[in-house]
């Protein structure tokens, strides 16, 4: 590295940067109104039209990576859905319930202005049952004055309130130093109770009625295990160990498949919270497509959020009995156009009321795990990109030809390259290394990171 004239430390950063694993996963959670997206805003730095959202308005964007002293975490945040729904205490609780079953650590807002109110009083029981590490918030202290109002929240029996102004910043820092020690340091060892390492775990998601029960129930026949239990609010199983091809995987967040709740209002943003918890949960993630409509948006989100979050990726193709040749064409059109950048995925074309091809789920998992598994060696890596490097250089720009230096694999699960060059890399050229990289080492089923360091 030295004489390609990168400093070894500057590598050795780039690779431990790289090469991270899950992030840890924070969730924001409180009434409606106590100043939540404000303080995700806050916490992200940007404003992504959080705040800003009508009500009824859709949004599912819900998971946000974010940074504090050097920290990198997920944050949940479930602001968006309007409370009126089942009404306000039930549903302060079946969000509070979601984003804390993925979470690592919860951030608890409260409005010091109003004071504990019977619906936090009713989430501090949850927060208890869940046993997660939790920060409170003492929110809307905008000035010194506010500081009693603040300290009246230790009666909620959570330890220190945080005195913070979510809209001024006031406070902010301190809490988040609060949060940070909080965090595990490493991602968490443990998902939902059970110890990483057992069996596979998936997620099963798509739009509602793509067929996900229908799926479930199909694979599961009578061999369903209920592995787990949310304490409290919910007797529905979470998770089940499912026998597949000789081999136990499990189901994550299987509750949320059953739609034990039937929303109108705000079903989409519960759908999403849900979606991106099982997601986080899970090492596989099975998108279920109904052939029988066309492709839709909300199909590519969710196909977009479990690539997101860096799982491997299996694109399972329901109702498949449904399709005649007409339809069939169509299809076939709009999967090379609105799933072109994940064509990577493996595919199957199933049926889950016929039982058709479902005996091709298994291998296409296992291919998607394998791919998102695979570490390249150092050696194997280099002398590929050196081919690569002179068969094919990068364009000329400004009289320079920027030249990839050399490379390595910094981490799996997914796959994380990190390559040095002489000079700015092009969104193009990174493309074609992509492409080049899954020629050549097959990542089927998986997304891949890569980053380019630039020699100063
Ligand atoms: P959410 O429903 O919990 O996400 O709450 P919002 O973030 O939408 O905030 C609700 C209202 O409280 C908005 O009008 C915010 O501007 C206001 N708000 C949020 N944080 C603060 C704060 O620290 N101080 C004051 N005075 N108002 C705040
Ligand atoms: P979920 O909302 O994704 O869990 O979808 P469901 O499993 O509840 O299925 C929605 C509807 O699609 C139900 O009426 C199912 O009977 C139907 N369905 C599910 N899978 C198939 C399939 O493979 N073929 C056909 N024709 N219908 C299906």
């Amino acid at each position: 590295a030295a004489e390609e004239g990168f400093d070894i430390e500057d590598v050795e950063g780039a690779i431990e940067e790289a090469g991270h694993g899950p992030l840890p996963v924070l969730a924001v959670v409180g009434r409606p109104n106590v100043g939540k997206s404000t303080l995700v805003n806050r916490i992200i730095g940007r404003r992504e039209a959080v705040v800003e959202d009508k009500p009824g308005v859709t949004r599912d964007r819900v998971t946000y990576e974010a940074e504090w002293s050097g920290s990198r975490f997920k944050l949940v945040d479930t602001g968006g859905w309007e409370q009126d729904v089942l009404g306000i205490d039930a549903s302060v609780a079946a969000q509070a319930e979601y984003a804390i079953e993925a979470a690592d650590a919860v951030v608890f807002v409260v409005d010091s202005t109003v004071g504990a109110t019977d619906t936090d009083q009713a989430v501090v029981r949850l927060l208890r049952k869940a046993g997660k590490p939790v920060v409170l918030c003492a929110n809307k202290v905008d000035g010194l004055s506010g500081e009693a109002d603040a300290t009246a929240l230790w009666s909620l029996g959570l330890g220190e309130p945080h005195p913070v102004s979510a809209l001024h910043g006031r406070g902010t820092g301190d809490m988040l130093d609060a949060v940070i020690e909080a965090l595990p340091e490493a991602p968490r060892m443990t998902f939902g109770g059970a110890v990483l390492g057992g069996p596979r775990r998936i997620a099963l998601i798509g739009r509602p009625n793509v067929g996900k029960s229908s799926l479930l129930n199909k694979v599961a026949n009578e061999d369903r295990v209920v592995v787990n239990q949310i304490a409290g609010t919910t007797r529905d199983p979470v998770d089940e160990l499912i026998q597949l091809g000789g081999v136990v995987w499990k189901f994550v967040d299987t509750a949320g498949i059953r739609k034990r709740v039937h929303l109108q209002q705000g079903a989409d943003y519960y759908a999403s919270l849900r979606t991106a918890a099982a997601v986080e949960k899970a090492e596989v993630a099975v998108v279920l497509i109904d052939v029988s409509e066309s492709i839709s948006v909300q199909d590519q989100r969710i196909v977009t959020m479990a690539v997101e979050a860096g799982r491997a990726l299996v694109l399972a193709f329901n109702k498949w009995d449904t399709l005649d040749d007409e339809r069939r064409y169509y299809l076939e059109r709009e999967i090379e156009t609105e799933l072109a950048q994940v064509a990577w995925a493996p595919r199957v074309n199933v049926s889950a009321l016929t039982g058709r091809h479902m005996e091709k789920l298994v291998p296409a998992i296992e291919t998607a795990i394998e791919g998102w598994e695979t570490r390249v060696p150092t050696g194997r890596l280099n002398a590929f990109l050196g081919e690569l490097v002179s068969s094919h250089p990068h364009p000329i720009r400004g009289g320079k030809q920027p030249r990839i230096l050399f490379g390595t694999q910094a981490g799996t699960k997914p796959p994380r390259f990190v390559l040095f060059a002489s000079g700015f890399i092009e969104h193009g050229y990174r493309r074609y290394v992509e492409r080049r990289l899954r020629e050549e080492f097959g990542f089927e089923g998986t997304p891949i990171h890569i980053s380019v360091r630039v020699r100063e």
